[in-house]
């Protein structure tokens, strides 16, 4: 802490990995004696860079924009741009610490970053989203590359600012390269990637139930948020059998008791994802229950989905849901749930599928996506669903064999977080000290 001042969520962050890791490396002595954590904890380098552009009244604006690009030990850096009005550095370091653990259960050769700007896309024209973006690129095409970094989508950066970013890099650089990922399917966007993060999350959700003699099918569901996790939670859960009762945006939340039907669920991808609408719009169109400022904890559930942001469960939320009988959470958010509920959510006996194994499914797929712009070729579909399916099937394996308890249970948080540190310290350890 002393070393990182005024930073809560990079410390919740490593706060949690420590828990489950140092019993372990306590162990392992080589780990220690190369003080491979201390040196995790540390981002290779951060960038931080000024970004000039010009509105559409002609008034010159200015923000900040950042890459943390944390640990090369296995790939390329590789994690998503965030763009969002009051982006730190704080949050850009959980989020990056996170993505080293993250990227190496996915069993893809892919190392970590994260980064962004504190610029707010909603409310701003295509074309000044679009000057914002080239402006960003331009000083960013010189920290990345195919073999360097490659950047992906996150909260506020969708196909759109990836396709205006991509056209930046190419101009600047003179190449088409896969240094960018989430990008359109007409230039080298890969099939399912769009739907990758929230597939994965059910995916690995009906593994957790598996291992526990439960299933998915008929259960009621909620999912926080309507962004791109939530959205397509919400179509996998359905598509498996079960049923979605509420969602939500920053503005509130719906609630539907008999479950969403498919009309609904159409509707509310292409309000969200054409039209950038909000759910109360959503509530109003199909004159379903609407709660402005609510929450989705308090709604009845057998399991619930948190895909929106980080700590938006706190932990009169988790008693909420352990009072209502819920019996999984699994979090297709970056550390959706804080430190308070996530204890009182596993002292009570809940299924908990942590972020950096349940949502790494978006992830893995873009490692997917590098791999087929370099051999210059496109999977279909269904090879790269069930290729998702595996790879969440084999990070369920992983965190299970790790997280194993003496009383038989499974603490997934420690399963994963020993299983990604694993990978990346026997990396580190090869190369010595650098
Ligand atoms: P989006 O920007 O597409 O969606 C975010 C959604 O969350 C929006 O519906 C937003 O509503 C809502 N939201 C934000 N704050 C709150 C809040 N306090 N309460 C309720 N809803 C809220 O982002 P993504 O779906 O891409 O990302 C969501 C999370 O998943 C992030 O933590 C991200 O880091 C993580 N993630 C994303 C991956 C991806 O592939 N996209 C991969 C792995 C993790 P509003 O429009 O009102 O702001």
């Amino acid at each position: 802490a002393r070393r990182n001042p005024n930073e809560p969520e990079f410390h919740q962050a490593v706060r949690e990995v420590a828990e489950s890791v140092i019993p372990y490396i306590n162990h392992h002595q080589k780990y220690i004696d190369a003080r491979i954590l201390e040196r995790m904890t540390e981002p290779d380098r951060i960038i931080i860079f000024r970004v000039c552009w010009e509105d559409d009244d002609g008034h010159i604006r200015v923000n900040r924009g950042y890459r943390v690009q944390f640990n090369n030990a296995i790939g390329p850096y590789k994690g998503g741009l965030r763009f969002t009005s009051n982006l730190s550095l704080d949050t850009l370091k959980f989020l990056g610490f996170e993505q080293t653990f993250k990227n190496s259960l996915t069993t893809l050769p892919l190392g970590s970053a994260k980064g962004g700007a504190d610029f707010n896309p909603k409310g701003k024209s295509d074309r000044e989203v679009m000057r914002f973006c080239q402006s960003f690129m331009t000083e960013l095409h010189k920290h990345i590359g195919a073999h360097t970094d490659v950047p992906a989508g996150d909260i506020g950066v969708g196909a759109r600012e990836i396709s205006y970013m991509f056209g930046q890099y190419k101009r600047l650089q003179n190449e088409f390269r896969s240094v960018l990922t989430g990008k359109e399917l007409a230039y080298g966007g890969s099939l399912i990637r769009k739907e990758a993060t929230g597939y994965g999350t059910v995916f690995f959700t009906r593994e957790m139930l598996k291992a526990h003699q439960k299933e998915l099918e008929g259960k009621r569901c909620i999912v926080s948020g309507s962004g791109n996790v939530a959205l397509y939670t919400a179509q996998k859960v359905m598509q498996l059998g079960a049923t979605v009762i509420a969602m939500s945006d920053s503005g509130g939340s719906f609630l539907i008791p008999s479950g969403m039907t498919q009309e609904h669920l159409n509707h509310l991808i292409d309000l969200k994802e054409k039209q950038r609408g909000r759910i109360s719009e959503f509530a109003e169109h199909f004159d379903c229950d609407y709660y402005p400022d609510k929450k989705v904890w308090d709604f009845p559930c057998d399991i619930a989905f948190a895909c929106a942001t980080q700590n938006e469960l706190e932990l009169n939320d988790a008693k909420e849901l352990v009072k209502n009988g819920c019996i999984a959470l699994a979090e297709g958010a970056n550390m959706p749930t804080t430190m308070e509920a996530s204890h009182y959510l596993r002292e009570a006996g809940i299924l908990f599928a942590p972020a950096k194994a349940a949502n790494a499914g978006g992830v893995a797929v873009s490692g997917l996506e590098m791999s087929q712009n370099s051999m210059r070729l496109s999977w279909p579909l269904e090879e790269l669903e069930k290729r998702l399916e595996d790879i969440m099937f084999k990070i369920h394996q992983q965190s299970k064999r790790y997280g194993q308890q003496s009383d038989n249970t499974i603490d997934y948080i420690r399963g994963a977080n020993i299983a990604g540190f694993t990978k990346v310290a026997d990396a580190m350890l090869s190369y010595g000290f650098v």
